[in-house]
C-alpha cells in the first residue's frame, strides 16, 4: 500500500453573531481537513488546528515527502516530514499542518487492521468518556454576566456537570461572570476558567485568589504562552491549579513547561500537537512528571473523534480500579459543519460521549457536507 495523493478540504461558516475570547474574534468558523489517498482506495481523515488556509498550504508543502510512501510507516513519515521544515519549522503551522496528516494516516492504519485508534495506540481503557461544555464567550451587545450564567445554566440543564467560562476580559467583571455562573449552576457542579492568555501575570494573580471561593477545577491559560516564568509566579502565588498547551508544539515544545513545573495540567491539542504520535509521545512525558492531560478540543467531528480515540487509550495514572477517569472538551458554540461532515454525528449523551468503535477515528465524512461548506470563493 502506498499514498496515492493528499487533499486539503476547506470549510466555512460566516456566523450571524460574532463571539470573542479574551485573544480572539471570531465572525466565521474556518476549519481545514486532510485527506490522504492510498493506491488500494484506502482513505485517511485529518485535521489541522489553527487558521485553514495557511494550514492547507502546509500540508501541500509536505506532499512531495509523502506521495509513494507506506502510510503505515507513521514515525518514519513524521519525522521526514518535520525534518523536511525543521530549520524554520519546530512550532507553529509546521506542526498544526503535520497533525493533521498524521491522524489521516493513522486512521489510515486503523482502517488496514481493522482496529480503532485507540486499540493501536496500546487499548481502550473507557468506552465512553466524560464530556465538558465549552462555552460562554464575550458576544456583542449583550450582558455578559447574565448572558454566561444563562449559557452555563443551560449546560448544567443539558446534562453536563462540567463547564467552562470564558474570562481574561477584565479582572472585576470577569469575577462578575464567575459568581454569577457558580450561583447559576449550584455548588455541585464542577466549574473552569480559561483566560485565554488575556491578563499580566499580576492580574492574573489577583483573579486566581479571589476565584478561590467559587471552587475551581483549573484556571487556564492565564498568561501568554510564551511566558513560562511568568506561569510559575502566577502558579505559586494563588491557590487555582493552571492548565495549557493548547499553542505549545511537539514533545520539546512541553518538555520545559513539565520539567519547571509551570502548570498542573497539559492540553495538547491531537490537531496542533503533532498528532497521534506526538500527543503520545507528550501524555507518556506528562506521566513521568505526575502531571494531568486533557487534550484542547476546537474543531470538527473529525477532531471530536481523535479526542476520543486518544482519550480512551491514556493510561489512568495511577491505575487502580477506580482510576481517574480522563475527560474532555466539548464545544458549544454555533458552528453547523461541526457534526454535519460525518455521517453519524458525534454527540453527547447527559454529558458522556461514546467512543466510536469502527476501525481508525471510526467516522465516516459525508462528503455533500463538505461540498456545502466549501468556501465560494
Ligand atoms: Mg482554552
Amino acid at each position: 500500500m502506498k499514498i496515492a495523493d493528499i487533499r486539503t478540504h476547506l470549510l466555512e461558516h460566516q456566523l450571524e453573531t460574532a463571539f470573542e475570547s479574551a485573544s480572539m474574534r471570531f465572525d466565521k468558523r474556518s476549519h481545514v481537513l486532510v485527506e490522504v489517498i492510498c493506491d488500494d482506495g484506502t482513505i485517511g481523515w485529518g485535521e489541522c488546528l489553527g487558521p485553514a488556509r495557511p494550514n492547507a498550504a502546509v500540508v501541500d508543502a509536505y506532499k512531495g515527502f509523502l506521495i509513494g510512501q507506506n502510510p503505515l510507516e507513521t514515525e518514519k513519515l513524521w519525522a521526514t516530514c518535520y525534518n523536511a521544515l525543521r530549520d524554520q519549522g519546530q512550532r507553529g503551522l509546521t506542526v498544526t499542518a503535520l497533525s493533521g496528516i498524521d491522524i489521516a494516516l493513522w486512521d489510515i492504519k486503523g482502517k488496514h487492521f481493522g482496529a480503532p485508534i485507540s486499540t493501536l495506540l496500546g487499548g481502550r481503557w473507557h468506552d465512553r468518556i466524560e464530556a465538558y461544555a465549552t462555552g460562554s464567550f464575550k458576544r456583542d451587545g449583550v450582558d455578559r454576566v447574565q448572558d454566561n450564567a444563562l449559557e452555563m445554566a443551560a449546560h448544567a440543564e443539558a446534562g453536563f456537570d462540567r463547564m467552562k467560562v470564558k474570562i481574561g476580559f477584565d479582572v472585576a467583571e470577569d469575577l462578575r461572570v464567575i459568581k454569577a455562573v457558580r450561583e447559576a449552576i449550584g455548588p455541585t457542579w464542577r466549574l473552569m476558567i480559561d483566560a485565554n492568555h488575556g491578563y499580566t501575570a499580576a492580574e492574573a494573580i489577583k483573579l486566581g485568589q479571589a476565584a478561590a471561593e467559587f471552587d475551581i477545577d483549573w484556571f487556564e491559560e492565564p498568561v501568554l504562552p510564551e511566558q513560562l516564568s511568568a506561569y510559575r509566579d502566577v502558579r505559586a502565588r494563588q491557590p487555582l491549579p493552571l492548565a495549557a498547551g493548547e499553542t505549545w508544539h511537539t514533545r520539546w515544545g512541553y518538555r520545559e513547561a513539565l520539567e519547571s513545573r509551570a502548570v498542573d495540567i497539559i492540553q495538547p491539542d491531537l490537531c496542533g500537537v503533532g498528532g497521534f504520535s506526538e500527543a503520545k509521545k507528550v501524555a507518556d512525558l506528562a506521566s513521568v512528571y505526575g502531571v494531568r492531560v486533557v487534550p484542547h478540543v476546537w474543531g470538527t467531528a473529525v477532531q471530536i473523534a481523535a479526542a476520543l480515540q486518544f482519550l480512551s487509550s491514556m493510561v489512568p495514572d495511577p491505575v487502580r480500579t477506580a482510576p481517574v477517569a480522563p475527560i474532555m472538551e466539548f464545544d458549544r458554540t454555533h458552528n453547523p459543519f461541526r457534526q454535519a461532515i460525518v455521517t453519524s454525528p458525534i454527540e453527547h449523551e447527559n454529558g458522556w460521549v461514546h467512543v466510536p468503535d469502527g476501525p481508525g477515528l471510526g467516522i465516516e465524512i459525508n462528503r455533500d457536507a463538505l461540498r456545502d461548506f466549501a468556501p465560494r470563493d
